[in-house]
């Protein structure tokens, strides 16, 4: 007769590999469909992405960690130029092929457990920083609640709580409010974006003193998100943001 235990892990992996057959695992990059031989429940990449992904080149600008061409600068080019209101911010890959098309997957395509990958990776290559930086809590960039609805959930958070988990920080999504809904990047300019997002956001009385606040994003582009969250969270009382983004546009 085979042992009992013997039996609940033989069910288990059973049930693991019919699960895979309704819903297949698939590479978070590329979206490949794995082999379900292994069993394994986590989010992995496929062998072809596994060699081919690379992390920001260096050298990386000490403000935003954008990938930067001179070698001689501490900063980018966006940096020099304006003033940020965050300290400091790290991310995970440039904003282009296989993560640019998995980032839209996880966003717009429902594909919401990329996140755990995401903060795997994330918690692997920042986690020293984010424990050097005594980050009290973590909080993603909110949605709109008509956004939020519309798309069932907000992409940002979903990376906070996987992280949250993997670092043992708690996350807050009670902090910031997003109260103006605004309008996609490409229809307004510049300085009204800005302009935009720092009355975007709301910051709620928790009654709790937040010194360190870790921000999560999906993409850093120009900034001026991370910016609104950051003014409005000093406006709060809190007293150093730093930001943490999966993907991140060029320097240069
Ligand atoms: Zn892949
Ligand atoms: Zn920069």
């Amino acid at each position: 007769m085979i042992p009992r235990k013997q039996l609940i892990i033989k069910g288990k992996f059973v049930f693991l590999q019919l699960l895979n057959l309704i819903y297949p695992r698939r590479c978070p990059l590329c979206d490949k469909v794995l082999p379900s031989f292994s069993g394994r429940t986590d989010c992995r990449l496929c062998e072809d992405c596994e060699k081919s992904v690379t992390p920001l080149t260096e050298p990386i600008c000490k403000k935003c960690g954008k990938s930067i061409f001179d070698e001689r600068s501490e900063l980018c080019g966006d940096c020099i130029r304006k003033p940020h209101q965050f300290e400091q911010g790290k991310a995970l890959w440039a904003y282009k092929g296989k993560v640019r098309e998995s980032m839209y997957r996880f966003k717009y395509r429902d594909r919401q457990e990329y996140a755990s990958f995401y903060a795997r990776e994330l918690s692997k290559k920042h986690g020293k920083w984010i424990r050097w930086k005594q980050i009290d809590v973590i909080v993603p960039v909110p949605l709109h609640k008509r956004k939020k609805k519309l798309r069932g959930y907000n992409q940002a958070e979903l990376v906070a709580r996987e992280l949250g988990k993997r670092v043992g920080i708690p996350v807050r999504t009670d902090v910031l409010i997003r109260c103006v809904d605004t309008k996609p990047q490409k229809e307004v300019s510049g300085r009204e974006r800005k302009q935009n997002l720092r009355s975007a956001f709301r910051m709620r009385k928790t009654g709790v003193q937040l010194k360190n606040v870790l921000v999560i994003d999906d993409i850093y582009t120009t900034g001026s998100t991370i910016d609104g969250v950051a003014a409005t969270l000093k406006t709060g009382g809190v007293q150093r943001v730093y930001f943490l983004s999966v993907s991140i546009g060029n320097g240069y």
